[in-house]
C-alpha cells in the first residue's frame, strides 16, 4: 500500500507517456524480433536516471496487468455482442420468411427458394411443381365461428399441409386463405397430381375445436418449374389454374394450360361485346315452369337469361352471367331481363309469380333494391308476383347486412327464396335469421334421387327443416317421373326440371299454362316402402 501511494503521489503524465512507450516497445519487442528485453530496460533506466525506476516497473506491472483485464473483458463483451447481434439477426430473417401465424414460409421466402430453385435447373432437367391451393368456404368461418377458429383453422390448415408434404416439400401461406407447396424433386406430373389430390383430400376433412366442426375445402392450381422460368409469370400461372379448379366447382385441381390466357382474351372480347348486348335487349328472359306438384299446375316460372351471340352462337348462362359480374355489367343485365320479363308478364293469361336470380355479386350493388323498384313501378308490374331468388353464398359473410338488404327487399312487396340449398353451407343459422319465403332443394339431390339413398335422406331432412321454419319448399332437377314420385312422397310442395318443360321463350308461356304433363303417371302406391322414412 506504502508503495502505491507513493507512486501515487510521484505519478507525473510525463512518466505515463514513457511507460507508454516503454510499453509500446515490449509490445514491438517480438516484433522487432533482434532486441533483448532486459537490454533495452537497462538502456532505458541509465536515460533516466532521474526517475524512480523502481517505482515505475511497479507502475509498467499494474498497467500491463489492467491492460490485460480490460482486453480480456473487452474480447468477451464483443464476443456477447457479436452472439447476441446474430441472434437478433437471425429472429428478424426468421420473421421476414415466416408467415407469424402459421409459422411457414411467407410469400417472399418462397418465391425465392422457388426462384433459386428455377435457376439451378438446367434445361435438361425435368420440371419441379408448385401446388398453389385456395381454401373454399373459407370467408363466413370467421363471421361464424369468430377470428380464433378461423385463426386456428389456418394454422390447422399449415400443418396439415406440412404432414402431407413431409420433410421434402416447402410450404409457405402466401396470404389470406391462399398456401402453396413446392413439391420435392422426385415428383413427376403423375405424382404431383396425386399430391394435389392428396392435399384436396386432407382439407376437405373437417376440422374440430372442442365442440366445434369447421367445414372447409380446397382449389388446387398446379403448374410446373423449368429451367430459367420467370417465378412471378409461373405464380401467376398457378393462380390462374387453381381459378380453373374454383370454377369447375371447387374441391379439386386444375393444370395451368396455356389456352386458358386465350380464353382470358376472349372473356374480354366476350364482356365488350355482352355490353352491346345488353343495350339493345339482346339478352332476353326465357321462362321455365314452377309447378304445384298436388295441384299439377303451373303456378310461376323462373326467369332463366339466354344469349345467343351472332357469331358465337348461344352462350350459356354459366359463362356470361360470371363475366357480366367481372366487367361490371350484372346490374345492368339483370335490370335489363327484369324489365323485358315483367313487361311480358302483363300479358299472360294467368298472373304467374315471377323469380328472378340474383347472383352474389348483384346482391351487393348497394343500386339493387332501387332498380328493382323502379322496374316495379315502370312496368307495372305487381310486386307480390315477384320471388328474388338469392343463394346462401350471397348472405353467409354477413348477416346484419344481408338482413338489412333482404328487408328492403321485402318492404318493396316481394318474397324471397333461398336457390341451391344443400350445395353451400346449409345454414341453419342463416335459415332461422334471415327473412326468407322459400327454399329450393338443389338439383344435385333431386335428379336420379330414387337410386340415391343419401340423397333421399338429405331432401327428407330439408323438407322437415323448412316445415319447422314455415318455409314453402320447391325440389329442382325432377327430369323423370320417379323423381317427381320421390320429391311428391316426401312433401316437397313445388317442383321444377325438365320432366315438366325447360325454359321457353316469353310467346310459348301461354302452352305451358295447358299443362302437357297433366297425365303423367301417378304416384307409385309401394313408394312408402322404397323409401323407408
Ligand atoms: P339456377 O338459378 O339454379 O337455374 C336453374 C338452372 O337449372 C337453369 O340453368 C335451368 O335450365 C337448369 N335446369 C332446370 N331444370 C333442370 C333439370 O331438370 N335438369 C337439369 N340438368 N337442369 C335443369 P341455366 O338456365 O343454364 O342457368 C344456370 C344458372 O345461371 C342459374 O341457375 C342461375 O344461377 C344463373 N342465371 C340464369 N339466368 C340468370 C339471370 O338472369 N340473372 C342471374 N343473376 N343469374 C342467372
Ligand atoms: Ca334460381
Ligand atoms: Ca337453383
Amino acid at each position: 500500500m506504502q508503495v502505491l501511494s507513493r507512486l501515487k503521489a510521484k505519478l507525473r503524465w510525463h512518466h505515463l507517456v514513457h511507460g507508454g512507450i516503454f510499453l509500446t516497445a515490449i509490445a514491438l519487442f517480438p516484433i522487432l524480433g533482434e532486441l533483448d528485453l532486459f537490454e533495452a530496460f537497462y538502456d532505458f533506466s541509465r536515460a533516466h536516471e532521474d526517475w524512480e525506476l523502481d517505482e515505475l516497473a511497479v507502475l509498467v506491472l499494474l498497467l500491463t496487468v489492467a491492460l490485460l483485464f480490460s482486453v480480456i473483458y473487452q474480447a468477451r463483451h464483443l464476443r456477447r455482442m457479436a452472439r447476441e447481434k446474430e441472434a437478433m439477426r437471425q429472429a428478424a430473417s426468421a420473421k421476414a420468411r415466416h408467415d407469424p401465424m402459421t409459422g411457414v414460409l411467407n410469400r417472399r421466402a418462397f418465391k425465392e427458394i422457388a426462384r433459386g430453385v428455377a435457376q439451378a435447373l438446367s434445361p435438361s432437367d425435368a420440371p419441379r411443381y408448385i401446388a398453389l391451393m385456395d381454401l373454399d368456404k373459407f370467408n363466413p368461418v370467421n363471421s361464424l365461428h369468430g377470428h380464433e377458429i378461423g385463426d386456428a383453422t389456418l394454422q390447422e390448415v399449415a400443418e396439415r399441409l406440412k404432414l402431407e408434404a413431409q420433410a421434402s416439400g416447402t410450404v409457405a401461406r402466401l396470404g389470406g386463405d391462399e398456401f402453396a407447396v413446392l413439391l420435392d424433386e422426385t415428383a413427376n406430373a403423375v405424382q404431383a397430381e396425386r399430391a394435389a389430390q392428396r392435399l384436396v383430400h386432407e382439407i376437405a376433412q373437417p376440422f374440430f375445436f372442442g365442440e366445434k366442426a369447421v367445414f372447409i375445402g380446397a382449389s388446387v392450381g398446379l403448374v410446373a418449374l423449368r429451367y430459367g422460368d420467370d417465378i412471378t409469370e409461373v405464380m401467376r400461372r398457378a393462380d390462374k389454374a387453381m381459378g380453373v379448379a374454383k370454377a369447375e366447382g371447387r374441391g379439386r385441381f386444375s393444370w395451368y394450360d396455356a389456352d386458358q390466357d386465350r380464353q382470358a382474351m376472349d372473356r374480354e372480347t366476350i364482356a365488350a361485346d355482352l355490353r352491346d348486348a345488353i343495350a339493345h335487349d339482346q339478352v332476353a328472359p326465357w321462362f321455365q315452369p314452377i309447378v304445384e306438384i298436388d295441384a299439377n299446375h303451373v303456378s310461376g316460372v323462373e326467369i332463366l337469361a339466354r344469349w345467343f351471340h351472332p357469331e358465337r352462337g348461344s352462350i350459356p348462362p354459366g359463362v356470361f352471367i360470371e363475366i357480366a359480374e367481372d366487367s361490371g355489367q350484372i346490374g345492368t343485365l339483370g335490370l335489363s331481363v327484369l324489365r323485358q320479363a315483367c313487361v311480358q308478364a302483363k300479358d299472360w293469361a294467368r298472373p304467374l309469380t315471377l323469380s328472378f336470380n340474383v347472383s352474389g355479386v348483384q346482391f351487393k350493388d348497394p343500386n339493387l333494391v332501387p332498380s328493382i323498384r323502379m322496374v316495379l313501378e315502370g312496368t307495372g308490374f305487381p310486386p307480390e308476383r315477384l320471388i328474388v331468388e338469392v343463394t346462401e353464398s350471397s348472405v353467409i359473410d354477413d348477416f346484419g347486412e344481408a338482413r338489412a338488404k333482404l328487408e328492403e327487399l321485402k318492404a318493396l312487396g316481394v318474397a324471397i327464396a333461398l336457390d341451391d340449398f344443400g350445395t353451400g353451407y346449409s345454414s341453419l343459422t342463416a335459415l332461422q335469421n334471415l327473412p326468407f319465403d322459400r327454399l329450393k332443394i338443389d338439383r344435385s339431390f333431386v335428379t336420379n334421387i330414387a337410386k340415391r339413398a343419401e340423397c333421399q335422406k338429405i331432401v327428407s331432412g330439408i323438407v322437415s327443416l323448412a316445415q319447422g321454419l314455415h318455409l314453402e319448399v320447391t325440389a329442382e332437377g325432377i327430369e323423370t317421373v320417379e323423381d317427381l314420385a320421390y320429391v311428391s312422397y316426401l312433401q316437397c310442395q313445388r317442383g321444377q326440371g325438365f320432366l315438366f318443360e325447360k325454359a321457353v321463350p316469353g310467346d310459348q308461356v301461354g302452352e305451358l299454362l295447358d299443362g302437357a304433363w297433366q297425365d303423367l303417371p301417378t304416384v307409385p302406391v309401394s313408394l312408402a316402402k322404397v323409401v323407408g322414412t
